[in-house]
């Protein structure tokens, strides 16, 4: 069993090793599933998830079929042996919330209104967790879509903060949370945007902090999704120019 560390911060260094503002190692590689459409692994440190989209095509039931635009459907996994304790097959309602989260994240990119009549099938596959998978899953699932050809009006691209505390006992931001900062932290907010359209489209916050705390944090974060989107840029042209 994990034992919870007496802090999660000594002198300005985190568990891992990290300053405050650091995020772990990032690594995206675009067409991982050469039978999708689009397909992508973000690996955020010990975070591995993969994206994989099938689509434009046709919706089934038909009863769902919307008549002026594409449906964007989502389905976030982990699989049993991606987690310490293994995860039971299957979606529950954690999966389900965030299948849910990452589809309208990505309907506010996708140019739906191109597609009338059909669907386009996001699945998110986490194969293994150190937290931060909803957001490692919503970066492939961008990339996955752009590698698809799907038309969007920009990548979305999120990187996690939270607030953990230190050995005096202050609570202090940090970027990119991993696994002990997300059990035992203060608080951990899941945070994605469109750069293209300076749009927020994921915002979710599990735990308390003030609005002072709140942009301190969200500052740091910006800073790593700049760098994050440069990778997924970078992922998408190494398979297409083939560097
Ligand atoms: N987790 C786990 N078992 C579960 C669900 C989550 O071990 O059934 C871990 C996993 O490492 C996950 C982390 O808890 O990444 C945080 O989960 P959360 O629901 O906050 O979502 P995430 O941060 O992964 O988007």
């Amino acid at each position: 069993m994990e034992v919870k560390p007496k802090f999660l911060i000594k002198n300005g260094k985190r568990l891992d090793g990290r300053k405050v503002g650091e995020w772990r190692e990032i690594k995206i590689t675009t067409g991982v599933i050469p039978n999708a459409d689009g397909s992508c692994q973000v690996d955020f440190g010990k975070t591995k998830v993969i994206a994989a989209v099938y689509g434009p095509r046709e919706l089934h039931p038909k009863h769902m079929v919307l008549s002026d635009r594409a449906l964007v459907r989502a389905r976030y996994d982990m699989l049993s042996f991606s987690v310490e304790d293994r995860k039971r097959p299957g979606p529950g309602r954690r999966e389900i919330e965030i299948s849910k989260v990452i589809a309208e994240a990505l309907r506010s990119v996708v140019m739906v209104e191109k597609f009338p009549r059909s669907v386009i099938d996001v699945f998110v596959t986490v194969i293994q967790a150190d937290a931060s998978t909803r957001i490692a899953g919503l970066n492939a699932a961008s990339v996955a879509l752009a590698d698809a050809g799907i038309p969007m009006k920009g990548l979305v691209t999120g990187v996690a903060f939270g607030k953990i505390y230190d050995e005096t006992g202050k609570g202090v931001m940090v970027a990119d949370v991993f696994k002990p900062e997300d059990q035992w932290g203060e608080a951990d907010i899941a945070y994605a945007k469109s750069i293209a359209n300076d749009e927020v489209v994921l915002l979710q916050m599990d735990g308390d902090v003030t609005k002072k705390e709140f942009l301190e944090g969200k500052a740091m974060a910006d800073k790593a999704i700049e760098y994050t989107y440069q990778e997924q840029v970078k992922a998408l042209k190494a398979k297409y120019e083939g560097d």
